[in-house]
């Protein structure tokens, strides 16, 4: 339920509504916007008496939300959520460019990627160095080792850094890294990882899972905001569907939807969704035309080699292009980069 005060509610009428609101044994969520203040009420499922709210002054309207999800809703949170990442905006009009290897691999790879793509004008550092993988055989990641390269890498190139966290018992080392923790799409509902992130102040990249529904995604996003870490982003990075000639299904209807539905920043990744280097370029532009707010592509400068997603990687240079490309279609769908 949401509580939409008066255009000219005084701060003593929003004190004795959110007072209301916590001695019936709700928590009140303070969305103070430019035009006016909503209050979100959020607790268990029992029905709040609305009668009581609606009589207080400088209430204009009581309504109550349908979905499940409220702190991720824009009803509870009608503006955009800009989410600053040592200074870079995320959610704004300004779109997020977000690059790197699948892995961090060695050294020379993880700073030869991160010179090219901060030079090609990517706004931050992806690279895992917990890699969840399909197989128990597979390169599985360097650990802390890697963590330690991505804050080097950061030091060189001043990008801030992305990385997986895929276990609550490695949320407390990686967070002495990481500017962002990545969930990634096979944890979407590993929900002790959600409350552990929510626990702490560092900003979530949530991805969705590739059986997961939208809903289902903003009810993930939903137990990270509920532990009171407001800075979650949500991506859409393909689907599982019927299809086999790319590795998933861009569901590209997920992005306005999830504009429309939430607030937070929402980015989508061309590179899991295709599996393909070659789909990435146009794939990626039809999302930023979609109203996605950034993108994560995966770069790597001998695609070849990579110990993990060479096929759908990009080498520096297509990347470079790619960011060109996204620098003329970025003011026709009303966007800066
Ligand atoms: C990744 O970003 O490298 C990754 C593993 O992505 P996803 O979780 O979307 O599969
Ligand atoms: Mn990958």
């Amino acid at each position: 339920m949401i509580i939409v005060m008066k255009h000219r509610a005084s701060a003593a009428d929003i004190d004795a509504v959110v007072k209301q609101v916590e001695t019936s044994g709700y928590k009140a969520h303070l969305s103070q916007g430019t035009e006016r203040t909503i209050i979100g009420v959020v607790g268990d499922d029992r029905p709040v008496q609305s009668h009581n709210l609606e009589m207080l002054s400088g209430v204009e309207q009581v309504v109550r939300i349908l979905q499940p999800f409220k702190l991720a809703s824009r009803d509870f949170h009608p503006e955009d959520t800009v989410i600053s990442v040592r200074g870079v905006p995320v959610g704004g009009p300004r779109l997020t460019i977000i690059a790197g290897p699948c892995s961090v691999e060695s050294r020379s790879q993880l700073l030869e990627t991160a010179l090219a793509v901060k030079e090609a004008g990517a706004d931050m550092l992806r690279g895992g160095a917990y890699k969840p993988r399909t197989s128990p055989y597979a390169f599985q990641g360097m650990g802390e080792e890697g963590l330690e390269l991505l804050a080097e890498a950061r030091e060189a190139t001043g990008l801030p850094i992305v990385t997986e966290v895929m276990a609550p018992e490695t949320v407390s080392v990686i967070g002495k890294y990481a500017d962002i923790y990545q969930i990634g799409a096979r944890n979407m509902q590993n929900f002790p990882l959600l409350t552990a992130v929510g626990k702490t102040r560092i900003p979530v990249f949530l991805k969705r899972s590739m059986m997961g529904t939208v809903q289902e995604l903003l009810m993930a996003a939903e137990y990270i905001l509920a532990g009171g870490n407001r800075q979650v982003m949500v991506c859409e990075r393909g689907i599982r569907t019927f299809e086999t000639a790319t590795r998933n299904t861009l569901d590209i209807n997920a992005i306005p939807l999830l504009k429309k539905w939430t607030h937070l920043p929402v980015f989508a990744d061309p590179s899991h969704a295709t599996g393909k280097w070659d789909l990435i370029a146009p794939t990626a532009k039809a999302c930023i035309a979609a109203g996605a707010d950034g993108l994560i592509i995966e770069v790597h400068p001998h695609p070849a080699e990579a110990m993990s997603d060479g096929a759908q990687s990009l080498k520096p240079e297509r990347f470079a292009q790619l960011v060109r490309e996204l620098r003329v279609l970025a003011p026709a769908v009303g966007r800066m980069m």
